[in-house]
């Protein structure tokens, strides 16, 4: 199934209903339909079609999710990015992907604009919104959306052919871990990870259907898929443009939300939060984790505060993104990122790509159709990532004889430390229970004698007095001695990216230009 008959399933199945909620709007399917059908034939005028590709970037509102569907109905693709990039990064993805449109709003414009200096061609900006200071922009393209598709009759719009097997999307990665790539998803690998999610949402003793909180960015492949996933389940969604606690808890008390997809920061705001006991949360049942790892304690705190749980999961944009989850009617592991979900194979191998036997540390490897046929323009990248139709996830797991997966860590992040392997998760997990730690990451920096040495960065409880010293006491009795960290690095916040993972790499840069 192509990713732009989703629509043609809601309508199918469940007629016309409110789809999304955003602000004081309400957009049904069939409003989503024909938004989607305009821009479709707005891009077809301008030559804007069948692969070539289209830049989406601005905080989570209904145009997104129309630009999305009409780019792939006009058989362009998407790249979603997201709009707190600096515009070097956008350049970079600019420049890589050769995108013809940029859809933004003016809030987001400047920086788009600033992105777009110095390339090798001229892309044209599509507002979503009004554009005041038109004059501030001489020499850019800028149109605005509405105004553009106001004479444009969606019955007119001709679908052309297009294949399961077409990209559909092109996600860049973070760069968590390096220089960002572009993982292309065809609409195959994208509808079978939206079927999974509604496979296991389905699995509810009322079909999944409901509504939702889509507070994940929709510019992220965990957003995208979630959101694709409402399609297939009939599910309405409450979008949001920016993270706010308050916002959720009367999201949820309002539309009696049991369930949604986030990622461990927002979980971690709301166990934090002084608020939660001014709203009725009782409708709540579960809440989804993913994409980073989830400390245990949170977990804990979250049941306790709102007896709901947390099912955690696990995804990499490269499988568009869900691998493992933890399913309903099944045990939640706290620790554990559940199990394969449906359709998925899974191996944990060694350096040479040998099984390691049950419960022993090994790399993930995953097939399925979820899986990218590779990165864009990068063909020995995608050698070195997908081999015999395996994708190296680069995830160091164990998984246990229920078949449930355990993150230990990232390979990149394994610190090396006199010839031990130190994971940094271990460490992380164990401060994270110290009363005066409010977040921490652990990471390696290069050491003469050790070869690596290990650093925990931490940000201190609101009010909390603790001397480093003190913490590497506190692991010390908790950890062997050699995965005790030899340095505490206190910071005000933590380098994240736009779904607030930490990003390691430029915390080890800041490490170095730290006086400590
Ligand atoms: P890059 O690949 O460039 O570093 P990125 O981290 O943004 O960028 P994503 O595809 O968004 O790329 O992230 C996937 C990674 O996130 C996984 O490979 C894994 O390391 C991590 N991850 C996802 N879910 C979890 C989880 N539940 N626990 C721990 N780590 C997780």
């Amino acid at each position: 199934m192509l990713l732009t008959n989703l629509i043609d399933h809601t309508k199918d199945h469940y007629g016309e209903y409110p789809f999304l909620y955003f602000e004081d709007k309400e957009y049904s399917n069939l409003d989503v339909e024909e938004m989607a059908k305009k821009i479709s034939i707005l891009l077809r005028n301008r030559n804007i079609a069948d692969g070539e590709r289209v830049v989406v970037s601005m905080p989570n509102c209904p145009e997104v999710i129309f630009s999305y569907q009409g780019i792939l109905r006009s058989r362009s693709i998407v790249i979603p990015v997201m709009f707190l990039l600096h515009p070097n990064e956008v350049h970079f993805i600019l420049n890589d992907s050769k995108a013809k449109a940029i859809i933004t709003s003016s809030q987001v414009l400047p920086n788009m604009i600033e992105a777009s200096k110095n390339l090798s061609y001229k892309p044209i900006f599509i507002i979503v919104d009004s554009l005041e200071n038109k004059d501030a922009y001489q020499g850019f393209e800028i149109i605005e959306l509405y105004k553009e598709i106001a004479s444009i009759n969606a019955s007119q719009e001709q679908l052309a052919e297009a294949s399961e097997n077409d990209v559909a999307v092109i996600l860049y990665t973070s760069g968590t871990t390096g220089r960002p790539k572009g993982v292309m998803l065809t609409h195959k690998n994208l509808y079978s990870s939206a079927k999974s999610g509604y496979e296991l949402s389905k699995e509810r003793e009322d079909g999944g259907r409901g509504t939702t909180l889509g507070v994940l960015p929709l510019a992220h492949v965990y957003g995208f898929s979630a959101m694709n996933s409402c399609f297939l389940l009939g599910s309405s969604v409450v979008i949001f443009p920016k993270f706010d606690v308050d916002q959720i808890f009367a999201s949820i008390e309002k539309y009696k939300v049991r369930s949604f997809s986030a990622v461990p920061a927002m979980l971690y705001a709301m166990v934090s939060s002084p608020n939660a006991g001014n709203y009725d949360l009782s409708s709540l049942e579960s809440v989804g984790s993913g994409s980073a790892a989830l400390p245990v304690a949170v977990i804990e705190a979250f049941k306790h505060t709102f007896n709901a749980e947390i099912r955690e999961g696990y995804g990499l944009s490269e499988a568009a993104p869900v691998v493992a989850a933890h399913r309903d009617g099944m045990p939640i592991k706290p620790g554990s990122v559940g199990i394969p979900i449906p359709g998925i194979q899974v191996r944990v191998v060694d350096e040479n790509g040998n099984d390691v036997p049950r419960g022993e540390i090994g790399e993930l490897i995953v097939k399925g159709d979820n899986i990218t046929p590779g990165y864009y323009g990068l063909e020995e990248e995608t050698k070195k990532a997908i081999r015999e139709g395996w994708l190296y996830t680069g995830d160091l797991v164990t998984m246990d004889n229920d078949d449930y997966l355990y993150i230990v860590d990232r390979k990149k992040d394994l610190i090396i430390r006199g010839g031990f392997n130190v994971y940094p998760r271990d460490i992380e997990e164990v401060l994270a229970k110290h009363e005066a730690v409010a977040e921490v990451a652990v990471i390696g920096i290069p050491d003469e004698r050790m070869g690596e040495e290990i650093v925990a960065c931490v940000i201190k409880k609101p009010g909390a007095t603790v001397a480093g010293e003190e913490l590497i006491a506190y692991s010390q009795q908790k950890l062997a001695k050699y995965k005790t960290p030899k340095r505490v690095l206190f910071l005000e916040q933590l380098p994240r990216n736009g779904v607030g993972k930490i990003l390691k790499r430029k915390l080890r840069d800041m490490y170095e230009t730290t006086d400590s």
